[in-house]
């Protein structure tokens, strides 16, 4: 059902965990299958320097959350915005069709916490601006 790299990051996810002093957090979850996932970006000079994550999930979502976190790590935060399921699933070799859904947890919990991230430091950029 699943190929080898999915499994692989399914059994040993990389970046597994909680970053104290994120500068941006994303969750996201799917009703469908009850996965739930929560990131954590560190940016250094508009680079996610650092990345980890948290699951409550199926193999799929597991195995694609890991997956997002070695694509977008090291990326600057225009490039790792742009990450998508299909990058996703194009770098685990693809999902089972019923499965394909769970990558959009991995991306829009990216995508979420780049959004956090800009909030934030737009906010301390203009100090007594709330920015919505
Ligand atoms: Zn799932």
């Amino acid at each position: 059902m699943y190929n080898e790299k999915i499994l692989d990051h399914f059994m040993n996810p990389r970046n597994l965990g909680v970053l104290e002093d994120a500068d941006g957090i994303g969750v996201l979850g799917d009703p469908a299958c009850g996965d739930y996932i929560k990131v954590y970006i560190k940016v250094t000079d508009e680079h996610i320097s650092d990345i980890r994550f948290q699951i409550a999930g199926c193999p799929a979502a597991i195995a694609c959350g890991s997956a997002m976190t070695e694509l977008a790590k090291g990326k600057s935060i225009d490039e790792a915005a742009e990450i998508c399921d299909a990058d996703i699933l194009e770098y685990l070799g693809g999902l089972p069709e019923e499965k394909a859904h769970c990558s959009n947890l991995g991306a829009g919990a990216l995508q979420n916490a780049i959004v956090d991230y800009m909030i934030k430091s737009l906010q301390q950029s203009h100090n007594h601006v709330v920015v919505i």
